[in-house]
């Protein structure tokens, strides 16, 4: 990568700390479709009318051998895609007009999405740029991005030698466990992480959740959590020192959330997996200081 290409990336490289002084004036609280936001599953939008959701089924391309380059940024672990762009993922259908390129992913702990009111102990952003953009004109362009997001709930009853969809990612994290530590080459079977039952998702127009907040994010979030176990969100905990790494959430302006119509969302069930999130959460940050 060379270094013009590394500074256009780093554009959409996450960056938290105080979130009063973030630079561009869209991060505060300006502007009319901020993200993250909760989620409520009453006031979603069942896309009968195709008003939002206007191109069938998602249709991802090339996401079981994906070739990434990783880095701990001292925020969060981020995975780059490396190689020629034409061979990058792409996903398009749903409420993506264009093909989008899978330009990285990375983790949030905790999540900064939160259905009817509830996080989940974290979330991952798979972060896409329509393929015929460059980053910078992306940035630029009201739907220039997709951005993916996969909640993760932690199952403390998993057993350790259970597979699970993160296991791959897991196996790198002891290599990046310091901040600026980086490594390439990475082949990753990302298709597991991004579940097939993929009409299960809520979509809106929102904005990224670093500076400079660019209206520019179509989100789609996966309304059901992948598990991990106990022991693979721990390993977390030992990057960014446990600091959080999301935005806190914004205000509902212009934001509407659709579902396709097939989608059952069924409100009991999402709130089941929850009981135990406030205590996972707790115990993740008590073992960090300690
Ligand atoms: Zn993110």
């Amino acid at each position: 990568m060379d270094e013009k290409e590394l500074h256009h990336r780093q554009k959409i490289t996450e960056q938290f700390g105080d979130q009063h002084n973030w630079p561009g004036d869209r991060c505060r609280e300006g502007d009319k479709r901020q993200s993250p936001i909760d989620i409520k599953t009453t006031d979603v939008v069942k896309d009968f009318n195709s008003l939002f959701i206007k191109y069938g089924n998602l249709k991802f391309v090339g996401y079981n051998k994906v070739l990434l380059s990783a880095i701990n940024n001292g925020l969060t672990i981020q995975f780059t895609t490396d190689g020629d762009e034409s061979i990058h993922p792409t996903i398009t259908g749903g409420p993506l007009k264009y093909n989008y390129r899978l330009e990285q992913m990375h983790f949030h702990w905790i999540s900064e999405h939160s259905l009817n009111g509830i996080k989940f102990p974290m979330e991952i952003h798979f972060v896409h740029v329509q393929s015929d953009l460059s980053v910078d004109e992306a940035l630029m362009k009201r739907d220039g991005l997709a951005i993916i997001a996969v909640f993760c709930e932690v199952q403390a009853d998993l057993d350790d030698y259970e597979n699970t969809p993160v296991d791959e990612i897991i196996e790198h994290l002891p290599n990046l466990t310091s901040t600026g530590d980086r490594m390439s080459g990475v082949l990753l079977d990302i298709s597991k992480l991004l579940s097939p039952k993929n009409n299960n998702y809520f979509t809106y127009a929102g904005s990224l959740t670093s500076p400079e907040c660019n209206e520019v994010v179509i989100w789609i979030i996966y309304q059901y959590p992948i598990r991990i176990s106990d022991t693979q969100y721990r390993q977390f905990s030992k990057i960014s020192a446990g600091r959080h790494n999301f935005r806190s959430q914004q205000r509902l302006s212009q934001h509407v959330v659709f579902t396709p119509p097939s989608n059952h969302v069924n409100k009991p069930h999402l709130v089941m997996f929850f009981e135990n999130v406030v205590n996972l959460v707790a115990d993740f940050f008590r073992n960090v200081t300690t």
